[in-house]
């Protein structure tokens, strides 16, 4: 299969589809793979490295686009991409449709079979190409919210660790899945004080079980969330109620009862923010203060470190990359529920209930 990787053209996406090892695992399984020039360049790979892997690199993506039978990328196709789009095509990549009619129709209209990252799925109930991404987001929380902590950033001037003889920041996390776990096990390498509020008693049994000793558990009713937030100088928010909007679980009026200059990252902000007072800011203008707190709300953390996520989503999507290419998408499909579960638009019709639900489309 000819197997095509342009560069990202939605503002501020460094990521890259395909890397290196990806494309060199792609050509060792007797496939072609054209990388347009310069695609990994935001991910510090250079063309050499895909050459060196046995890719081709094409000048435009407009030549990725016209030859590929498969378009692997990672954001949603922007519109001058999915005009290159055709009827057969295969695209690979994230879409979240459920919020965007315009590309819905334009996908549609395309006739492409577009297979999307966020809705592949895997045995435990997860959901395996977005699960890094968590991973990612959740490590540099509390590298971020540190940052924003310290004074000349408007924050309380606390140091996560603290020294001996002054005690440590006290960090909240609300929601304790893979963002929240992976911040919570951060921040208690930093050396604070780490309490992980969850509302599902299995999970909190898990960390509890895992991580006992690093971080405390507590169950996430409204009570202990505004009595703990009152005391944090750090709340991260990493909630999820899949298929839904982030539900509002700290309000405007109890940012008042918080310290001065204590921090909040909201990670949900991608799913509209845990927290009233959210609203999305970029990594130009990261923070932003209401009532003396600091908001640290970048909806697309893992942007910052694109080269590790780039790897970080590169080894999650390989194997169904792979798969789609060895044994094109209907079989791979049809011998792989979960991968089945990514197909969201095939020749010209919408092939996930979810999105069908929000956009009104028949599926
Ligand atoms: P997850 O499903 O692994 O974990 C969510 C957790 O929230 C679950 O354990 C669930 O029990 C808990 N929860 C749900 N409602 C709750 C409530 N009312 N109180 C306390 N806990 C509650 O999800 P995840 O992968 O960790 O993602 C968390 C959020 O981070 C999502 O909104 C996701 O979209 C977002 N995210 C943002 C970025 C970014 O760049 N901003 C990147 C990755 C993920």
């Amino acid at each position: 299969m000819k197997i095509g990787c342009p560069t990202e053209i939605k503002p501020q996406e460094f990521r890259v589809g395909l890397t290196p090892n990806a494309a060199g695992e792609a050509v060792a399984h007797g496939h072609e793979v054209l990388v347009q020039r310069g695609a990994g360049a935001g991910a510090g790979f250079d063309d050499a490295d895909y050459e060196a892997a046995g890719a081709r690199l094409v000048d435009t993506a407009e030549a990725v686009f016209a030859e590929a039978e498969m378009v692997v990328k990672v954001k949603e196709p922007q519109p001058a991409e999915r005009a290159m789009l055709r009827e057969g095509q295969v695209l690979f990549t994230y879409l979240h449709l459920a919020p965007d009619p315009e590309q819905t129709r334009d996908l549609l209209a395309s006739g492409a079979t577009c297979i999307a990252y966020e809705t592949v799925t895997d045995d435990r109930g997860g959901l395996p190409l977005l699960a890094p991404m968590s991973e990612v987001a959740g490590k540099l929380a509390p590298q971020m919210g540190a940052w924003s902590l310290q004074k000349a950033n408007g924050g309380r001037g606390v140091l996560m660790g603290g020294v001996p003889g002054v005690g440590p920041a006290e960090v909240v996390v609300i929601g304790g899945g893979v963002v929240g776990t992976h911040a919570a096990r951060v921040a208690a390498g930093m050396g604070a004080a780490v309490t992980v509020l969850d509302r599902s008693l299995p999970r909190l049994r898990y960390l509890d079980d895992v991580f006992g000793g690093q971080f405390g558990t507590r169950y996430a009713s409204a009570g202990s969330t505004a009595e703990l937030v009152a005391q944090a100088d750090m709340v991260i928010g990493a909630v999820l109620v899949p298929g839904a909007a982030a539900p509002k679980l700290v309000s405007r009026a109890q940012l008042s009862g918080m310290k001065p200059g204590a921090v909040i990252v909201d990670v949900a902000i991608d799913q509209g923010g845990c927290f009233e007072t959210s609203k999305p800011t970029t990594h130009q203008d990261p923070i932003y203060e209401v009532d003396g707190v600091v908001h640290y709300c970048v909806a697309n953390m893992p942007g910052a470190v694109a080269r590790t996520s780039t790897i970080a989503l590169g080894n999650a999507t390989m194997p169904y990359m792979l798969a789609l290419a060895d044994k094109g998408w209907r079989q791979a499909c049809a011998e792989d529920p979960h991968l089945l579960a990514g197909l969201n638009v095939h020749a010209g019709k919408l092939t996930y209930y979810a999105v069908g639900k929000a956009l009104g489309i028949d599926v």
